[in-house]
Protein backbone atom coordinates (compact mmCIF):
# COMPACT_ATOMS: atom_id res chain seq x y z
CA UNK A 1 0.00 0.00 0.00
CA UNK A 2 3.29 2.12 0.54
CA UNK A 3 4.35 4.23 -2.38
CA UNK A 4 8.11 3.99 -0.92
CA UNK A 5 10.45 1.28 -1.83
CA UNK A 6 10.70 -1.51 0.78
CA UNK A 7 14.55 0.07 1.77
CA UNK A 8 15.18 -2.77 4.16
CA UNK A 9 13.04 -5.58 2.93
CA UNK A 10 12.58 -7.97 5.77
CA UNK A 11 14.36 -11.48 5.16
CA UNK A 12 11.45 -14.50 4.62
CA UNK A 13 10.90 -15.44 7.86
CA UNK A 14 11.76 -19.37 8.47
CA UNK A 15 8.87 -21.34 9.27
CA UNK A 16 10.24 -22.93 12.29
CA UNK A 17 11.06 -19.76 13.90
CA UNK A 18 7.68 -18.49 13.31
CA UNK A 19 5.81 -21.49 14.56
CA UNK A 20 8.35 -21.13 17.94
CA UNK A 21 7.10 -17.75 18.01
CA UNK A 22 3.00 -19.12 17.62
CA UNK A 23 4.12 -21.36 20.51
CA UNK A 24 5.37 -18.69 22.73
CA UNK A 25 1.54 -17.50 23.13
CA UNK A 26 0.41 -20.61 24.10
CA UNK A 27 -2.53 -19.64 22.70
CA UNK A 28 -3.62 -22.73 19.93
CA UNK A 29 -7.28 -23.97 20.73
CA UNK A 30 -8.11 -22.23 23.92
CA UNK A 31 -11.22 -20.96 24.55
CA UNK A 32 -12.52 -18.03 23.15
CA UNK A 33 -12.14 -14.33 25.34
CA UNK A 34 -14.06 -11.24 25.30
CA UNK A 35 -10.89 -8.90 24.47
CA UNK A 36 -10.61 -10.82 20.61
CA UNK A 37 -14.60 -11.80 20.32
CA UNK A 38 -14.67 -7.83 20.42
CA UNK A 39 -12.28 -7.18 17.91
CA UNK A 40 -14.06 -9.75 15.39
CA UNK A 41 -17.09 -7.71 16.42
CA UNK A 42 -15.60 -4.38 15.84
CA UNK A 43 -14.32 -5.23 12.33
CA UNK A 44 -17.80 -6.57 11.16
CA UNK A 45 -19.65 -3.51 12.62
CA UNK A 46 -16.95 -1.23 11.85
CA UNK A 47 -17.01 -2.15 7.37
CA UNK A 48 -20.03 -3.80 7.43
CA UNK A 49 -19.33 -7.12 6.34
CA UNK A 50 -20.73 -10.84 6.95
CA UNK A 51 -17.44 -12.40 8.33
CA UNK A 52 -14.84 -11.83 10.71
CA UNK A 53 -11.91 -13.92 11.58
CA UNK A 54 -9.08 -13.47 14.10
CA UNK A 55 -7.03 -16.67 13.44
CA UNK A 56 -3.40 -18.21 14.27
CA UNK A 57 -1.82 -19.79 11.92
CA UNK A 58 -0.21 -23.20 12.41
CA UNK A 59 1.54 -25.26 10.04
CA UNK A 60 -1.32 -26.94 8.71
CA UNK A 61 -4.28 -24.71 9.57
CA UNK A 62 -5.76 -21.34 10.48
CA UNK A 63 -7.38 -21.87 13.77
CA UNK A 64 -10.09 -19.25 14.68
CA UNK A 65 -9.30 -17.34 18.32
CA UNK A 66 -12.38 -15.45 17.52
CA UNK A 67 -15.07 -15.19 14.48
CA UNK A 68 -18.35 -14.03 13.81
CA UNK A 69 -20.29 -15.14 10.85
CA UNK A 70 -18.91 -18.63 10.19
CA UNK A 71 -19.51 -21.72 11.38
CA UNK A 72 -16.14 -22.79 11.55
CA UNK A 73 -13.22 -22.52 14.00
CA UNK A 74 -10.67 -23.76 11.84
CA UNK A 75 -9.66 -24.53 7.88
CA UNK A 76 -6.72 -25.98 6.27
CA UNK A 77 -3.66 -24.09 5.44
CA UNK A 78 -3.96 -24.80 2.01
CA UNK A 79 -7.73 -23.61 1.53
CA UNK A 80 -6.46 -20.54 3.39
CA UNK A 81 -6.76 -16.96 1.34
CA UNK A 82 -4.65 -15.55 4.66
CA UNK A 83 -1.70 -17.32 4.24
CA UNK A 84 -0.76 -14.56 0.94
CA UNK A 85 -0.82 -12.05 4.09
CA UNK A 86 1.60 -14.11 5.86
CA UNK A 87 4.94 -13.58 4.04
CA UNK A 88 5.45 -9.54 4.87
CA UNK A 89 3.80 -6.78 6.41
CA UNK A 90 1.82 -5.73 3.75
CA UNK A 91 -2.52 -6.12 4.26
CA UNK A 92 -4.40 -8.48 1.05
CA UNK A 93 -6.93 -6.68 -0.23
CA UNK A 94 -8.84 -8.84 -2.58
CA UNK A 95 -11.89 -6.76 -3.67
CA UNK A 96 -13.63 -9.41 -6.20
CA UNK A 97 -12.19 -12.83 -5.76
CA UNK A 98 -13.88 -14.66 -8.74
CA UNK A 99 -11.37 -11.68 -10.44
CA UNK A 100 -8.20 -12.81 -9.02
CA UNK A 101 -6.45 -15.58 -10.64
CA UNK A 102 -5.04 -16.88 -7.17
CA UNK A 103 -9.07 -17.08 -5.88
CA UNK A 104 -11.66 -18.03 -8.75
CA UNK A 105 -11.10 -21.57 -8.68
CA UNK A 106 -10.82 -21.83 -4.74
CA UNK A 107 -13.85 -24.33 -3.59
CA UNK A 108 -14.81 -21.15 -1.05
CA UNK A 109 -15.16 -18.61 -3.62
CA UNK A 110 -16.66 -21.13 -6.81
CA UNK A 111 -19.48 -22.26 -3.57
CA UNK A 112 -23.09 -20.41 -3.65
CA UNK A 113 -22.97 -17.27 -1.87
CA UNK A 114 -19.15 -17.82 -1.51
CA UNK A 115 -16.40 -15.16 -0.97
CA UNK A 116 -16.08 -12.39 -2.92
CA UNK A 117 -14.23 -9.76 -0.96
CA UNK A 118 -11.47 -10.16 1.30
CA UNK A 119 -9.18 -8.06 3.40
CA UNK A 120 -6.68 -9.75 6.09
CA UNK A 121 -3.85 -7.60 7.39
CA UNK A 122 -1.37 -10.31 9.72
CA UNK A 123 -0.67 -9.78 13.34
CA UNK A 124 3.19 -8.95 13.28
CA UNK A 125 5.29 -9.78 16.49
CA UNK A 126 7.62 -6.76 17.99
CA UNK A 127 10.16 -9.10 16.89
CA UNK A 128 8.92 -9.44 13.38
CA UNK A 129 6.95 -12.61 13.15
CA UNK A 130 3.43 -13.37 11.48
CA UNK A 131 1.58 -15.54 14.03
CA UNK A 132 -1.68 -14.94 12.49
CA UNK A 133 -4.03 -12.91 10.68
CA UNK A 134 -7.29 -10.26 11.06
CA UNK A 135 -9.75 -10.96 8.27
CA UNK A 136 -12.85 -9.14 7.17
CA UNK A 137 -14.84 -11.25 4.63
CA UNK A 138 -17.81 -10.65 2.39
CA UNK A 139 -19.95 -12.46 -0.14
CA UNK A 140 -20.45 -9.24 -2.01
CA UNK A 141 -17.55 -7.61 -4.17
CA UNK A 142 -15.96 -3.95 -2.34
CA UNK A 143 -13.77 -1.72 -2.73
CA UNK A 144 -11.66 -1.10 0.26
CA UNK A 145 -9.95 2.09 1.08
CA UNK A 146 -6.75 3.22 2.51
CA UNK A 147 -8.41 4.78 4.79
CA UNK A 148 -10.05 1.62 6.00
CA UNK A 149 -6.64 -0.72 5.31
CA UNK A 150 -5.35 1.63 7.94
CA UNK A 151 -8.35 0.67 10.67
CA UNK A 152 -7.97 -2.66 10.04
CA UNK A 153 -4.19 -2.29 10.73
CA UNK A 154 -4.48 -0.66 14.05
CA UNK A 155 -7.17 -3.68 15.07
CA UNK A 156 -4.40 -5.91 13.64
CA UNK A 157 -1.90 -4.04 16.63
CA UNK A 158 -4.71 -4.39 19.75
CA UNK A 159 -4.88 -8.23 18.42
CA UNK A 160 -1.05 -8.47 18.98
CA UNK A 161 -1.20 -6.11 22.09
CA UNK A 162 -3.92 -8.54 23.20
CA UNK A 163 -1.96 -11.63 22.60
CA UNK A 164 1.13 -10.21 24.78
CA UNK A 165 -1.11 -9.41 27.43
CA UNK A 166 -2.20 -12.77 27.48
CA UNK A 167 1.02 -14.01 27.46
CA UNK A 168 2.47 -12.23 30.37
CA UNK A 169 -1.12 -12.97 32.30
CA UNK A 170 -0.69 -15.60 35.35
CA UNK A 171 -4.52 -15.21 36.72
CA UNK A 172 -7.52 -17.05 34.32
CA UNK A 173 -9.93 -13.89 34.02
CA UNK A 174 -12.72 -15.50 34.63
CA UNK A 175 -12.04 -18.06 37.59
CA UNK A 176 -9.37 -16.74 39.23
CA UNK A 177 -7.23 -19.23 39.14
CA UNK A 178 -3.85 -19.70 37.36
CA UNK A 179 -3.57 -19.34 33.71
CA UNK A 180 -2.63 -22.94 31.51
CA UNK A 181 0.69 -20.76 31.49
CA UNK A 182 1.65 -19.93 34.76
CA UNK A 183 0.36 -23.44 36.40
CA UNK A 184 2.86 -24.73 33.76
CA UNK A 185 5.53 -22.64 35.54
CA UNK A 186 4.49 -23.66 39.23
CA UNK A 187 4.08 -27.42 38.13
CA UNK A 188 7.90 -27.25 37.06
CA UNK A 189 9.38 -25.85 40.04
CA UNK A 190 7.09 -28.33 41.99
CA UNK A 191 8.44 -31.54 40.05
CA UNK A 192 11.99 -30.25 40.25
CA UNK A 193 11.42 -30.08 43.83
CA UNK A 194 9.94 -33.52 44.38
CA UNK A 195 12.70 -34.88 42.11
CA UNK A 196 15.61 -33.30 44.45
CA UNK A 197 14.24 -34.33 47.52
CA UNK A 198 12.88 -37.53 46.88
CA UNK A 199 9.11 -36.69 47.75
CA UNK A 200 5.60 -38.26 46.26
CA UNK A 201 3.97 -36.03 43.55
CA UNK A 202 0.65 -36.57 42.42
CA UNK A 203 -1.31 -34.51 39.35
CA UNK A 204 -5.03 -35.03 38.20
CA UNK A 205 -6.86 -33.43 35.84
CA UNK A 206 -10.43 -32.93 35.23
CA UNK A 207 -13.06 -31.59 32.45
CA UNK A 208 -16.75 -31.18 33.07
CA UNK A 209 -19.30 -34.02 31.53
CA UNK A 210 -20.97 -32.45 28.61
CA UNK A 211 -20.46 -29.03 29.29
CA UNK A 212 -20.96 -28.24 25.31
CA UNK A 213 -24.96 -29.37 26.16
CA UNK A 214 -25.00 -27.03 29.47
CA UNK A 215 -24.26 -24.06 27.07
CA UNK A 216 -26.40 -24.88 24.26
CA UNK A 217 -29.20 -25.31 26.68
CA UNK A 218 -28.93 -22.73 29.37
CA UNK A 219 -26.55 -20.35 27.50
CA UNK A 220 -22.94 -19.14 27.19
CA UNK A 221 -23.16 -16.86 30.34
CA UNK A 222 -24.80 -19.73 32.36
CA UNK A 223 -21.62 -21.91 31.29
CA UNK A 224 -19.48 -19.15 32.57
CA UNK A 225 -21.56 -19.36 36.18
CA UNK A 226 -20.71 -23.30 36.05
CA UNK A 227 -17.44 -22.83 35.35
CA UNK A 228 -17.04 -20.35 38.41
CA UNK A 229 -18.94 -22.48 40.53
CA UNK A 230 -16.80 -25.30 40.14
CA UNK A 231 -13.57 -23.64 40.83
CA UNK A 232 -14.77 -22.02 43.70
CA UNK A 233 -16.49 -25.64 45.15
CA UNK A 234 -12.86 -27.20 44.76
CA UNK A 235 -10.49 -24.96 45.03
CA UNK A 236 -11.58 -24.45 48.42
CA UNK A 237 -10.87 -28.50 49.10
CA UNK A 238 -7.28 -28.01 47.98
CA UNK A 239 -4.51 -27.31 49.88
CA UNK A 240 -2.71 -23.69 49.99
CA UNK A 241 0.23 -25.92 48.22
CA UNK A 242 -1.60 -27.46 45.93
CA UNK A 243 -1.37 -25.86 42.69
CA UNK A 244 -5.18 -25.19 40.43
CA UNK A 245 -5.29 -24.04 37.10
CA UNK A 246 -7.46 -23.85 34.14
CA UNK A 247 -5.76 -25.36 31.36
CA UNK A 248 -8.73 -24.64 28.79
CA UNK A 249 -11.98 -24.12 28.34
CA UNK A 250 -13.81 -26.60 30.72
CA UNK A 251 -10.48 -27.94 31.96
CA UNK A 252 -8.43 -28.20 34.87
CA UNK A 253 -5.24 -29.10 36.89
CA UNK A 254 -4.46 -29.75 40.12
CA UNK A 255 -0.85 -30.65 41.58
CA UNK A 256 -0.82 -31.71 44.94
CA UNK A 257 2.97 -32.06 46.13
CA UNK A 258 3.53 -34.77 49.12
CA UNK A 259 0.82 -36.55 47.97
CA UNK A 260 0.89 -40.12 46.92
CA UNK A 261 -1.60 -42.10 44.63
CA UNK A 262 -4.14 -42.85 46.97
CA UNK A 263 -4.43 -39.97 48.55
CA UNK A 264 -4.85 -38.04 45.19
CA UNK A 265 -7.63 -40.69 44.35
CA UNK A 266 -9.39 -39.45 47.58
CA UNK A 267 -9.15 -36.02 46.94
CA UNK A 268 -10.34 -36.36 43.12
CA UNK A 269 -13.20 -37.98 44.83
CA UNK A 270 -14.09 -35.30 47.08
CA UNK A 271 -13.98 -32.73 44.42
CA UNK A 272 -15.89 -34.91 42.47
CA UNK A 273 -18.78 -34.89 44.49
CA UNK A 274 -18.66 -31.13 45.27
CA UNK A 275 -19.28 -30.84 41.31
CA UNK A 276 -22.07 -32.99 41.91
CA UNK A 277 -23.78 -30.77 44.50
CA UNK A 278 -23.87 -28.00 42.95
CA UNK A 279 -26.80 -26.34 42.75
CA UNK A 280 -28.23 -23.63 40.53
CA UNK A 281 -31.29 -22.45 41.71
CA UNK A 282 -33.51 -20.68 39.49
CA UNK A 283 -32.36 -22.97 36.41
CA UNK A 284 -35.09 -25.17 34.41
CA UNK A 285 -35.04 -28.02 33.58
CA UNK A 286 -32.22 -28.03 37.26
CA UNK A 287 -28.94 -28.08 36.02
CA UNK A 288 -26.89 -30.58 37.66
CA UNK A 289 -23.21 -30.47 37.15
CA UNK A 290 -20.43 -33.60 36.67
CA UNK A 291 -16.30 -33.85 35.98
CA UNK A 292 -14.51 -37.18 34.80
CA UNK A 293 -10.92 -36.89 36.53
CA UNK A 294 -7.60 -38.38 35.61
CA UNK A 295 -4.96 -39.37 38.47
CA UNK A 296 -1.48 -40.29 37.71
CA UNK A 297 1.78 -40.21 40.11
CA UNK A 298 5.23 -38.58 39.20
CA UNK A 299 7.72 -40.55 38.77
CA UNK A 300 10.88 -38.81 39.18
CA UNK A 301 13.25 -40.88 36.85
CA UNK A 302 11.06 -40.88 33.88
CA UNK A 303 8.48 -38.30 34.01
CA UNK A 304 8.79 -34.29 33.11
CA UNK A 305 5.93 -32.40 33.24
CA UNK A 306 4.09 -33.38 29.81
CA UNK A 307 4.53 -36.64 30.48
CA UNK A 308 3.14 -36.32 33.43
CA UNK A 309 0.12 -34.35 32.07
CA UNK A 310 -0.65 -36.72 29.50
CA UNK A 311 -0.77 -40.10 31.94
CA UNK A 312 -3.26 -37.78 34.07
CA UNK A 313 -5.06 -36.72 30.57
CA UNK A 314 -5.09 -40.97 29.03
CA UNK A 315 -6.87 -41.85 32.54
CA UNK A 316 -9.10 -38.63 31.88
CA UNK A 317 -10.05 -39.97 28.93
CA UNK A 318 -10.16 -43.39 29.91
CA UNK A 319 -13.35 -42.05 32.41
CA UNK A 320 -14.70 -40.61 29.68
CA UNK A 321 -15.24 -43.16 27.78
CA UNK A 322 -16.26 -45.60 30.50
CA UNK A 323 -19.42 -43.60 31.66
CA UNK A 324 -17.71 -39.97 32.49
CA UNK A 325 -18.54 -38.64 36.37
CA UNK A 326 -15.80 -40.71 37.32
CA UNK A 327 -12.45 -40.97 39.02
CA UNK A 328 -9.67 -43.58 37.02
CA UNK A 329 -6.02 -43.38 37.78
CA UNK A 330 -3.26 -43.80 35.26
CA UNK A 331 -2.57 -47.34 34.61
CA UNK A 332 0.49 -47.21 32.68
CA UNK A 333 -0.92 -49.50 29.46
CA UNK A 334 -0.80 -47.07 26.57
CA UNK A 335 2.37 -47.11 24.18
CA UNK A 336 2.11 -42.87 23.70
CA UNK A 337 3.57 -42.85 27.60
CA UNK A 338 5.70 -45.27 27.68
CA UNK A 339 7.85 -43.80 24.42
CA UNK A 340 6.88 -39.52 26.22
CA UNK A 341 9.93 -39.25 28.13
CA UNK A 342 12.64 -40.09 24.64
CA UNK A 343 10.62 -37.51 22.78
CA UNK A 344 12.04 -34.49 21.50
CA UNK A 345 9.67 -31.84 21.55
CA UNK A 346 9.62 -29.79 17.97
CA UNK A 347 7.49 -27.44 15.93
CA UNK A 348 8.21 -28.02 12.70
CA UNK A 349 5.94 -27.76 10.13
CA UNK A 350 5.78 -31.29 7.65
CA UNK A 351 4.42 -33.13 4.61
CA UNK A 352 2.36 -36.63 4.84
CA UNK A 353 2.77 -37.82 0.87
CA UNK A 354 1.00 -40.67 -0.60
CA UNK A 355 -1.16 -41.36 -3.51
CA UNK A 356 2.16 -41.69 -5.46
CA UNK A 357 3.08 -37.87 -4.38
CA UNK A 358 -0.15 -36.79 -5.78
CA UNK A 359 -1.99 -36.22 -2.32
CA UNK A 360 -0.03 -33.89 -0.12
CA UNK A 361 -1.79 -32.75 3.63
CA UNK A 362 0.23 -30.40 5.42
CA UNK A 363 1.13 -30.76 8.99
CA UNK A 364 2.12 -29.48 12.11
CA UNK A 365 5.32 -32.05 13.55
CA UNK A 366 4.97 -31.69 17.50
CA UNK A 367 7.39 -34.67 18.71
CA UNK A 368 10.31 -36.68 16.97
CA UNK A 369 11.98 -39.77 18.69
CA UNK A 370 14.57 -42.25 17.38
CA UNK A 371 12.11 -43.83 14.80
CA UNK A 372 9.35 -42.32 15.16
CA UNK A 373 7.11 -39.42 15.31
CA UNK A 374 3.76 -37.06 16.25
CA UNK A 375 2.20 -34.80 14.00
CA UNK A 376 -0.96 -32.88 13.96
CA UNK A 377 -3.22 -32.11 11.29
CA UNK A 378 -6.79 -30.80 10.57
CA UNK A 379 -8.16 -34.46 10.04
CA UNK A 380 -6.45 -37.87 10.35
CA UNK A 381 -9.68 -39.21 8.14
CA UNK A 382 -7.82 -39.58 4.55
CA UNK A 383 -4.91 -40.45 5.45
CA UNK A 384 -3.41 -44.05 4.65
CA UNK A 385 -1.28 -46.43 6.87
CA UNK A 386 1.39 -46.06 4.94
CA UNK A 387 2.74 -42.89 3.76
CA UNK A 388 6.10 -40.32 3.51
CA UNK A 389 6.99 -37.71 5.84
CA UNK A 390 8.76 -34.44 4.57
CA UNK A 391 10.15 -32.24 6.93
CA UNK A 392 11.54 -29.56 4.62
CA UNK A 393 12.97 -27.13 6.69
CA UNK A 394 15.81 -30.00 7.87
CA UNK A 395 15.69 -31.65 4.60
CA UNK A 396 14.48 -34.83 5.93
CA UNK A 397 12.26 -37.36 4.44
CA UNK A 398 11.12 -40.93 6.14
CA UNK A 399 9.14 -43.66 4.72
CA UNK A 400 6.58 -43.61 7.85
CA UNK A 401 3.61 -46.32 9.01
CA UNK A 402 0.15 -44.56 10.93
CA UNK A 403 1.00 -46.55 14.77
CA UNK A 404 -1.69 -44.30 16.56
CA UNK A 405 -4.70 -42.78 14.94
CA UNK A 406 -6.52 -39.96 16.63
CA UNK A 407 -8.95 -37.25 14.86
CA UNK A 408 -6.59 -34.68 14.70
CA UNK A 409 -2.70 -36.43 15.44
CA UNK A 410 -1.11 -39.43 14.47
CA UNK A 411 1.98 -41.08 16.05
CA UNK A 412 4.00 -42.90 12.87
CA UNK A 413 6.96 -45.18 13.01
CA UNK A 414 9.73 -43.52 10.69
CA UNK A 415 11.97 -45.89 8.41
P1 LIG B 1 -17.20 -34.22 27.32
O1 LIG B 1 -18.10 -34.79 28.35
O2 LIG B 1 -16.71 -35.25 26.37
O3 LIG B 1 -16.09 -33.44 27.92
O4 LIG B 1 -18.10 -33.20 26.44
P2 LIG B 1 -18.06 -31.63 26.47
O5 LIG B 1 -19.32 -31.16 25.84
O6 LIG B 1 -17.79 -31.12 27.84
O7 LIG B 1 -16.76 -31.30 25.63
P3 LIG B 1 -16.48 -30.42 24.39
O8 LIG B 1 -14.99 -30.31 24.36
O9 LIG B 1 -17.19 -30.94 23.19
O10 LIG B 1 -17.11 -29.01 24.69
C1 LIG B 1 -16.54 -28.09 25.52
C2 LIG B 1 -17.31 -26.80 25.36
O11 LIG B 1 -16.87 -25.82 26.28
C3 LIG B 1 -17.11 -26.19 24.01
C4 LIG B 1 -16.89 -24.72 24.26
O12 LIG B 1 -17.77 -23.92 23.52
C5 LIG B 1 -17.17 -24.55 25.73
N1 LIG B 1 -16.35 -23.56 26.37
C6 LIG B 1 -15.02 -23.46 26.34
N2 LIG B 1 -14.61 -22.41 27.06
C7 LIG B 1 -15.72 -21.81 27.57
C8 LIG B 1 -15.93 -20.66 28.40
O13 LIG B 1 -15.02 -19.96 28.84
N3 LIG B 1 -17.23 -20.37 28.72
C9 LIG B 1 -18.26 -21.12 28.29
N4 LIG B 1 -19.51 -20.80 28.67
N5 LIG B 1 -18.08 -22.20 27.48
C10 LIG B 1 -16.83 -22.55 27.13
MG1 LIG C 1 -15.99 -31.55 28.75
MG1 LIG D 1 -12.85 -30.50 27.27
Amino acid sequence: MSIVPDLFPLPRMSEDARLAAVQRYDILDTPREPAFDRIASLIRMVFGVETSVVSIMDAHRQWYKASEGTPHCEVPIGETFCRYAMDGTEPLVVPDATEDERFCDSPHVTAPSGVRFYASVPLTTADGFNVGTICAIDSRPRQFSEREVTILRQLAQIAVDELELRRMATTDGLTGISTRRAFREDAEKYLSHSRRHRTQLSALTFDIDRFKTINDTYGHAAGDAVLKAVVKATGSLLRQSDSFGRLGGEEFAVIMPDTDPGAAMAVAEKLRHAILDLHFPGSRPALTVSASFGIAAFDPGQDDYDSLMLKADEALYEAKGSGRNKCLPWRGTTLATTRQVERRRVLKSGKLVFNDRRSVIDCTVRALWENGAEVLLTSSADVPDVLTLEVPSSNARWEARVDIRRPNSLELSLA
